[in-house]
């Protein structure tokens, strides 16, 4: 599998047009068979393709991500082609715009050939809850391949793409990444606009990215960063100082979150043993952190996000968006009633009522509230941990990939397993997780970074530096 700089390469210099590589990647998307793919852009696809080549053959520079082939996670608009968000709600929706992240990767040469599968809204860590039915492992179609960006995950796995675009809002990137064996990064709140990406819960909702390694995810992320003034909390900093750095791993401090290595399986900790090793062998220092109040995180992750979602998923009342039932002689009541009950799925449903809850009157101080102050607090320890150490090694997952439908009925099992990755989204900080190896059946683990706001080149850096000795 070529890498998108090694596409990207090949397009400028003409040794394969732009819409050769479109043709293949949508032939290779077409014919997966682990339901990764919602909906094809053929027609968009081979447009920008030749609009690419067009461009080279002019003379004129067609970008860093010339000829790429890019799936899109299918939360994400993109114009004149469906963004369902996986939910018979907005079965059939067709955005009017462009979300910033996808048009300034095709401003970049990018081709979107595709969206990708995902659980309903977002809400999950499996994709299995989606209307398009759930994304199947690469390795053993048996497993779930992690969510709820799972889709684009398994795009990148399988080669029919070498970049795809997710949702991070509590590990939706990361988790996906770690359980499928490819590369994946949550950038800094505020790195990369959140216009037209349907909101879950927007205080902690970030795009990310897949990748195969550490180089093609700067790439991406270099062309999608910086300040959006349709989402007012992107920031204004400098795209190009997303690296990743050459680094020197000599005198590094990597702080290993203790709390995290338990309740992790035997083989994710060999798999993350082999990568504090590899950081050792290099000449940097591995140490054990504490971290206060991790035991509360998933609680006040969770709270947050229902919270959020309960008000964000709103909108879905059959007024304007997607699906609408009943009668509209009944009122907007009704209509709402009929249009979110058939619509909208079983967990989603579940948490816009728990997020309803605790934010109703006489409950916000108990809940919503205090979730808010202990995610501060989580923050600040995080913050704490980072004044010692560069960096911090965690697990992306305490397991490897389940067993389908294995959870389904045990929301709080899937919850708990966010412990991992729920921390950076609290917190705003940068994460990502490179594939640490084989752990149990083979299949792989993910080994998370986390480093202070806006670090990503020194992280994508170290990343690097580890992932390449493995
Ligand atoms: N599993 C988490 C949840 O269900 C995270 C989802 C996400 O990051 N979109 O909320």
């Amino acid at each position: 599998m070529t890498s998108a700089r090694e596409t990207a390469a090949a397009v400028r210099s003409r040794r394969v047009t732009a819409v050769e590589v479109a043709e293949t990647a949508l032939a290779a998307a077409a014919s997966s068979t682990s339901n990764a793919f919602v909906t094809l852009a053929e027609a968009r696809a081979l447009a920008r393709a030749a609009a690419v080549d067009a461009a080279i053959t002019a003379g004129r520079d067609p970008g860093p991500l010339a000829g790429v082939p890019v799936a899109v996670k299918d939360n994400i608009c993109t114009a004149g082609v469906a963004t369902t968000a996986g939910s018979a709600v907005l079965r059939g929706f067709v955005p009017p715009y462009d979300a910033t992240v996808v048009a300034r990767l095709e401003a970049a040469g990018a081709l979107v050939i595709g969206k990708t599968n995902l659980d309903e809204f977002a809400m999950g860590s499996s994709s299995e809850t989606s209307v398009f039915g759930p994304v199947r492992h690469p390795a053993d179609p048996g497993r779930v391949a992690g969510g709820s960006s799972g889709g684009s995950a398994v795009a990148v796995a399988e080669g029919v793409v070498p970049l795809a675009l997710g949702t991070d809002t509590g590990g939706s990137v990361r988790q996906p990444a770690a359980f499928c064996g490819v590369f994946g990064i949550k950038p800094t709140y505020g790195r990369l606009s959140r216009y037209g990406v349907i909101a879950y819960a927007s205080s902690l909702d970030q795009v990310g990215v897949f990748s195969r390694d550490a180089d093609d995810a700067a790439v991406a992320l270099s062309a999608m960063a910086g300040r959006d003034p349709a989402d007012a909390t992107t920031a204004a900093r400098a795209a190009d100082e997303l690296g990743p750095v050459p680094v020197d791993l000599r005198g590094l401090r990597v702080g290993r979150i203790a709390d995290l290595w338990q309740g992790v399986s035997d083989g994710v900790r060999a798999a993350l043993d082999g990568v504090a090793a590899r950081f050792v062998e290099s000449g940097a220092t591995v140490v054990d952190v504490e971290l206060p109040l991790v035991e509360a995180a998933v609680s006040s992750y969770y709270l947050i996000a229902m919270a959020e979602a309960s008000s964000n998923l709103a909108r879905y009342d059959g007024t304007l968006y997607g699906l609408r039932l009943g009668e509209a002689r009944d009122g907007h009541e009704a209509v709402a009633r009929a249009t979110r009950a058939a619509g909208l799925g079983r967990e989603v449903q579940r948490r816009v009522l728990m997020g309803s809850f605790a934010l109703s009157a006489g409950y916000a101080d108990a809940y919503a509230e205090r979730a808010a102050r202990v995610r501060r607090r989580i923050a600040d320890a995080l913050q704490d941990a980072l004044a010692g150490v560069d960096v911090l090694l965690a697990p992306t997952a305490p397991t490897v990939a389940w067993r389908q439908g294995e959870r389904l009925d045990d929301p709080l099992a899937m919850y708990v397993a966010d412990v991992t990755t729920c921390l950076a989204n609290l917190s705003g900080m940068p994460a990502l997780s490179l594939p640490a190896g084989a752990a149990e059946d083979g299949l792989p683990a993910g080994a998370q970074l986390i480093g202070p706001a806006w670090s990503e080149a020194r992280l994508l850096g170290w990343a690097r530096a580890v992932t390449a000795k493995a």
